[in-house]
Parts: C-alpha cells; structure tokens; sequence
C-alpha cells in the first residue's frame, strides 16, 4: 500500500469529509458510501482507459474464486483454452474442469515454468468459449510483455486474462480483451475485493447453477450492490486509485516498474552467488524469483540472507513455498529506495561470502 493512502485512510479512520462517520460505519445505500463508489468507478476507467463497453464489476472471492465465476459466466459448459505458464494458470485449468472442457493448448511446464510458449505454437480450437492466459505469473516471475493477439492468430474466442499481480502497473490493450480479473491485494488495495472488467457482449450466458452473486449479468445491473460490497476495500482501492493517477497513472507506473526491475535484474545477473532462471523476454517486472547457488551455500546461505535482510527492515523476500529461494514483489507501491537497499545488502551479503 502506498504510505499516502494509509496515512488518509488513517485520518479519517473515525470521520469521513466530516460526515460524523468512518467508512465502516456507513450503510452501503447512503448517499456517503454511494459517492465513494461512484468515484472509484469513475478513477479506475480513467487509470486503466477502460472503452465505455466493457463492465466493471467489484466482486468478492479473490482469484481463486474467478476460476470458478469465469467459466460459470463464459464457457456455456463448452470448451475453453488454457495457456499454463505456472502455477495460477494451472490452478485455473483444474478448477474449470469442474464446469467445462477444459484443455491446455500450451504449457510451459516441461521448462519448468521459465520460458513463455509463443502464441504460435498454442493449439487453440475453433469451439473454444474463451482462451484463458495469466499475463504475469506470481510464483514463477514469468510475465507476457504483450498480450497475445487472439484475431491475428486465427482466433474468435475472447481472451480472458488473470492480471492479478500486475494490474495498474502497465498499460491493457483492450482491443485484446474480453475480460479481465485480479485480485486487489497485490497492486489495487486491500484483499478482499476482487476486479473484474468484461466486454458487455459477454452477458448474459451464465450457466444456470452459477451462484446470483456470481452471476456477472446480475452484479453489473446492480452496479457492485447485488449484495452487500466489500465496502472498506473499495474505499482504500479508490485511495489508492487517486494516488495512482496523481503519481500520473499507469503509464508512470510502468516507468517506475522498468526501473525497479532491471535495478534488480542486473544486480543479480552480475553476481556470482545469486541467480534467476527466467528468460529474459518473460522476466517479470513485478515478481522477482532468485536462488542462491548450491556452491555458494543453497539453501543454508538462503536462510542466512533472511535472517539478514529482516534485521535491515527488508521484509517478504522469502520465496514461495512451492519453489523456495527468495522473491522480491515490487508492486506499484514500492518506492526505488526499497530496491537499492536490497541490492546493497546483496552486494554485502557476496562480499562476506554468504555471512550475514
Ligand atoms: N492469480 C494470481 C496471478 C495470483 O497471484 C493469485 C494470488 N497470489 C491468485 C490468482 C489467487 O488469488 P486469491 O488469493 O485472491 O484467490
């Protein structure tokens, strides 16, 4: 969260614009809350330059619950194309199966989720309701630098995109999308609201057993108020949107995340002791995955540099459970400085040969 938006949100933690009330306090119908709402809608189709057809919709569940909601509003029960780049993709694959025909028409799995397979080589069928992709993947750092272009490749079927972890931080192409979903947490606001922008053609087809509040039609009449909203997080992510679009919006974000990035990449491909596995042309600018060598020290070296870093104030560097190592997630939030500081401790850390 950027520090700003925490220190507004802080002051007006017991009293809003002086209405007597906090957010938490205000009934989603009043006329406080509904002005809240509005400008958030308002803020977030100006940051993102969301076209005036497609919907967006403030939902509930988080990613993983979109895995369900998607195929539940899109597939029709039919096919639907997976591209599996790591591990959310994959996730997302599984959980369709439950409603639809699911099949991956690419997977990056046998390179252990390094190397982007290239839209040319995906085997997409003409019956598919959609094609699934994650355009950056949290875990694996491995993100799509364009969004593939479902039309030139012959293609129909919208493209549904999962942009949880780097939304806001570079621009969408919309001519590309049919719909998009993220989970706040990472680059919007608090967990607990969840994004979702859909092309409004894409109405309508919900499968009978999908849940009302679920059911994308039904949210976007009801404008995010079929049920009751995550009405603090829509508060904090509308924060969080003004400050995006003071600091001049996505387009300075991604800048921002460039500069981040490669600050990060070139220290770690001029070390000896510390590595990243990704290709190049699929590093993600957000998700930073890097190892210790087993020369330098592996897994014991790895744990010394947490002990390390968190003594420094450098916090969350500790790598995803599924792949171990170490991870730096520089979201829109994180200043330059918090990246300096960790490559300084890095460039120590080698110095003294893997001691603390
Ligand atoms: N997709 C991606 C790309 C993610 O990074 C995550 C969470 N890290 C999810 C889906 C799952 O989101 P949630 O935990 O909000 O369900």
């Amino acid at each position: 969260m950027p520090e700003a938006v925490l220190q507004t949100a802080a002051a007006e933690m017991l009293d809003w614009h002086g209405c007597g009330m906090g957010v938490m306090e205000m009934s989603h119908r009043g006329k406080e809350f509904s002005a809240i709402l509005a400008q958030t809608f308002s803020d977030l189709r100006q940051l993102l330059a969301i076209p005036e057809h497609f919907k967006i919709l403030l939902m509930q569940g988080g990613g993983l619950a979109e895995n369900a909601i998607v195929p539940l509003n899109l597939s029709n029960g039919g096919g639907v194309d997976f591209v599996v780049t790591g591990s959310w993709s994959h996730k997302s694959s599984q959980e369709a199966l439950r409603y639809c025909d699911a099949k991956i028409a690419a997977s990056n799995a046998s390179s252990q989720h390094r190397h982007m397979p290239p839209a040319s080589t995906w085997q997409l069928r003409e019956q598919a309701h959609y094609v699934h992709v994650c355009s950056n993947e949290t875990i694996h750092g491995v993100e799509m630098q364009t969004l593939p272009d479902l039309a030139a490749l012959g293609c129909k079927a919208p493209l549904v995109i999962d942009c949880s972890s780097h939304i806001a931080s570079r621009p969408i192409d919309w001519s590309k999308v049919g719909l998009a979903f993220a989970g706040a947490q990472k680059n919007l606001g608090p967990a607990g609201l969840t994004l979702v922008v859909v092309r409004e053609d894409l109405l309508g087809q919900a499968l009978a057993i999908c849940p009302s509040a679920f059911n994308f039609t039904t949210v976007s009449d009801n404008n995010s108020m079929f049920n009751t909203p995550p009405t603090y997080a829509i508060y904090m992510a509308g924060l969080v949107f003004q400050w995006l679009l003071q600091q001049g919006g996505v387009e300075a974000m991604q800048t921002l995340a460039i500069e981040r990035a490669n600050l990060l990449y070139n220290a770690i491909d001029a070390s000896e002791m510390f590595y990243n596995p990704v290709a190049h042309d699929c590093r993600s600018r957000m998700n930073i995955p890097f190892f210790i060598t087993q020369e330098a020290g592996g897994q014991a070296a790895t744990e010394r540099f947490l002990l390390g870093a968190a003594l420094r104030g450098l916090l969350q560097l500790k790598g995803h459970k599924s792949v171990g190592g170490l991870r730096a997630s520089l979201y829109n939030a994180m200043p330059l400085q918090g990246v300096t500081r960790l490559v300084a401790y890095m460039q120590e850390f080698e110095r003294q040969g893997g001691a603390a």
